[in-house]
């Protein structure tokens, strides 16, 4: 085969990761999983989605629902997601949305809007490994931006420049971070926002896990307190917020939307419309129909479980972590983010957990854009119920015990 010869420089940067070759194992019965970061499809409103599809295949409603559509999304499920910033306190039209197919697609156009070869992208270290994986496709240079550290903007522009490009935004998941489980508070999300300005960067700020708060007080978003900020002007800010159904709804529809000032949108709509057309016309009508007739109910029975689920892992990890490892109290989302003593790499340590105890996870090393992290690990509780994810702690301690 010669066609990889002819392959664009951008594919280097694209890599499928060892673990992915790991984790090919999960299948195994017996395999006790925390690895992936999914809802459980058990809590999925399928009964809900079957009547919306039947209802969309109707004679009546089928040559639309089956038909080409608009590149902006579906108009009403627009308003709905309109209605929805606002509860958040972000005042948009449904001009201001676009949807996407998930937010992942989001951040692949983000990073086709703004990123040159060797422009900077500021990202957290950890980050979520898909906006790297995204973004990467763009050939970015990284640096690291930390909630509460003191580096001047002016100290991220000059080793931009150096790099021979520019920084063009930040990328951040606010609420209950992938791999993390870290909320930022209000004031770290002031000042992230000020570093942006300074910078005349975007921010895109990643509001996936936005829904599931288990407990402790809600941050609105930081499009809205920008939006504040800005006498309520939203063509005037520079966060661009990605939402998505998929941590609510189902993530097998792939409906996600962006909200974002009017020229960011216009541009975002031409790249659909180059690499897409548009989203599932019928995904879009199901997803509008569940979300308008169950969204706040059905979250709220979601985050009743999955707040039980991270109880049950908390309390494990307590009951069998050995000294020297270290974790924080995610008050949502799906994830535990563990640190191990400096020197047990957690890529080794899941080579044993899945050979000795048949256990998997996550190692921490992926998410981290310049290759730290080596050390860490994140463990999801949103697929496991309580009595698995005690068995599963109950082994992570063994292999640890046995590693240390
Ligand atoms: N952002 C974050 C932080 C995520 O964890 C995920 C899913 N793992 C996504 C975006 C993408 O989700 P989707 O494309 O399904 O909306």
């Amino acid at each position: 085969m010669t066609l990889p010869a002819q392959f664009a420089k951008r594919i280097g940067r694209m890599k499928a990761s060892e673990i992915r070759e790991l984790l090919k194992l999960l299948d195994q019965p017996g395999m006790l999983s925390f690895a992936g970061g999914i809802p459980d499809p058990a809590l999925f409103p399928a009964e809900a989605f079957a009547e919306a599809f039947q209802s969309a295949l109707t004679p009546e409603h089928q040559a639309q629902a089956l038909q080409y559509s608009i590149s902006e999304g579906y108009l009403p499920l627009r308003q709905w997601i309109a209605a929805h910033m606002a509860e958040m306190g972000v005042t948009c039209a449904p001009e201001n949305v676009l949807i996407t197919s998930g937010s992942q697609q989001a951040l692949d156009y983000l990073g086709k809007l703004f990123l040159n070869p060797g422009d900077t992208a500021l990202v957290g270290w950890p980050t979520y490994l898909g906006a790297l994986a995204a973004f990467n496709a763009y050939e970015p240079r990284y640096d690291c931006l930390r909630p509460g550290d003191n580096q001047p903007p002016e100290a991220y522009a000059a080793a931009a420049e150096v790099a021979g490009g520019r920084v063009k935004f930040a990328y951040m998941s606010p609420d209950f971070a992938n791999p993390t489980g870290v909320t930022m508070t209000r004031a770290e999300r002031v000042a992230a926002l000020q570093m942006a300005e300074a910078l005349g960067a975007a921010v895109i700020e990643d509001g996936a896990y936005q829904a599931l708060r288990f407990d402790g007080e809600s941050v609105p978003p930081m499009l809205a307190l920008e939006q504040e900020q800005k006498g309520g002007d939203l063509d005037a800010c520079r966060t661009i917020y990605c939402g998505t159904f998929s941590k609510t709804l189902s993530p097998g529809l792939r409906v996600g939307w962006v909200v974002a000032a009017t020229p960011v949108i216009q541009q975002l709509v031409l790249m659909k419309q180059a690499a897409d057309l548009h989203s599932a016309t019928i995904n879009q009508i199901a997803t509008h129909q569940v979300a308008a007739r169950l969204f706040d109910d059905h979250v709220a029975s979601l985050r009743a479980v999955y707040m039980r689920r991270r109880d049950a892992m908390l309390a494990a990890l307590e009951a069998h972590m050995p000294e020297g490892v270290t974790w924080a109290r995610p008050e949502g989302g799906m994830f535990i983010w563990l640190t191990l003593p400096e020197g047990i790499s957690s890529a080794t340590l899941l080579e044993r957990a899945l050979a000795q105890e048949q256990l998997a996870f996550v190692p921490g090393q992926a998410f981290y854009a310049d290759g730290s992290g080596a050390n860490t690990l994140r463990l999801s509780f949103s697929n496991s119920n309580e009595t698995v994810i005690a068995e599963g702690m109950a082994r992570l301690g063994r292999v640890l015990n046995s590693a240390l």
